[in-house]
């Protein structure tokens, strides 16, 4: 079906300082390929470090490319400037990790959700926007709508916010969002609520996600399919159930046996994936995962291994294959 997003061969660098006058790159997308279909969730696993956040800012046209394309729709969109990009914006999204940060405190929800409407023209009349606000507050099961009219986000809790962040997301009708973390400052309590939210607004109105999260349990159960990063890499791709069951690259096999009892049996060598990926100041020569796999050969670290197609849409990066 359709890929509603795609990118091909992406690379994100940008330069950091350090020490007085040294200025470093950090290469933290490494030639990413990936597309997401029409009303499809894709999980994007990851650690920190993972370069997974700089991917879907890059998707979003929020950072900085080197080299590569993104396509929005059949658009490749790659080299468009801000002001070309403007019309498309309110369909391509962003729900970040931090509720607390990411909206004005001083404003009432209302206003917050009506802002995107009103820039945009988009509503002709305040009855409109005031039956489109109420039901996208309905949606996020912010109820009765009302009361949350003139509620500053002080007077709201963490899963209150991240659903007017939502909210505010969808009454532009978006036809992709990525979704960083979203429950991952949340209380346990209002995790499930937030997820199903998500997964209703998906099956509703066919909205994509790319779904970024650190933990493999999460994302296979929001998830169809999940792309596991490794140091800016996407290591390996395929539907959610097949990863979890037969995941091939060895660091996804390592992520998979530290979930308690997901994989039982597989019997795979222990590797230490305990700690912060180290960044890359070098364009990779070779596996990005060379150092720390049991499977290592001399070709690994000469050869940036590419994704090798499986079968059954299952993709992975490693020379075991
Ligand atoms: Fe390990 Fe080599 Fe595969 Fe990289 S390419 S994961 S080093 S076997």
């Amino acid at each position: 079906s359709e890929s509603i997003v795609r990118t091909e061969d992406l690379w994100v660098e940008y330069p950091i300082s350090r020490g007085l006058f040294k200025s470093v790159k950090i290469y933290a997308v490494n030639g990413v390929t990936i597309d997401i279909k029409k009303g499809e969730i894709v999980g994007v696993i990851g650690e920190s470090g993972s370069g997974k956040t700089t991917l879907g800012k890059a998707i979003l046209k929020l950072v900085d490319i080197t080299q590569g394309k993104i396509y929005w729709g059949d658009k490749d969109v790659s080299r468009w400037s801000n002001r070309k990009l403007r019309k498309l914006r309110r369909y391509y999204q962003m729900i970040q990790q931090d509720p607390y940060s990411s909206l004005d405190s001083r404003m009432k929800i209302y206003d917050i959700i009506a802002e995107g409407l009103r820039v945009n023209k988009l509503v002709h009349s305040k009855e409109e926007e005031r039956e489109i606000i109420y039901n996208a507050l309905k949606d996020v099961k912010l109820n009765p709508p009302e009361v949350f009219f003139d509620k500053l986000p002080t007077e709201l809790s963490g899963g209150q916010r991240q659903r007017v962040v939502i909210a505010r997301a969808i009454v532009m009708k978006p036809k992709f969002i990525v979704a960083d973390e979203p429950i991952s400052m949340l209380d346990a309590s209002t995790r499930g609520q937030v997820l199903e939210i998500i997964r209703n607004i998906k099956n509703e109105t066919g909205t994509s996600f790319m779904f970024i999260t650190h933990d493999i349990a999460l994302g296979s159960y929001i998830s169809e399919r999940l792309a596991v990063m490794y140091t800016g890499t996407l290591v390996e791709i395929a539907g959610s159930e097949d990863i979890i069951k037969k995941p091939l690259h060895p660091y996804t096999q390592a992520l998979i046996e530290a979930v308690p009892k997901a994989n039982p049996e597989a019997g795979i060598p222990k590797v230490n994936i305990k700690g912060e990926q180290e960044p890359l100041f070098e364009k990779p020569k070779g596996c990005v995962f060379y150092d720390r796999c049991p499977f290592a050969m001399n070709v690994c670290k000469e050869k940036i291994p590419s994704l090798k197609d499986m079968g059954n849409n299952h993709y992975v990066a490693c020379h075991l294959y």
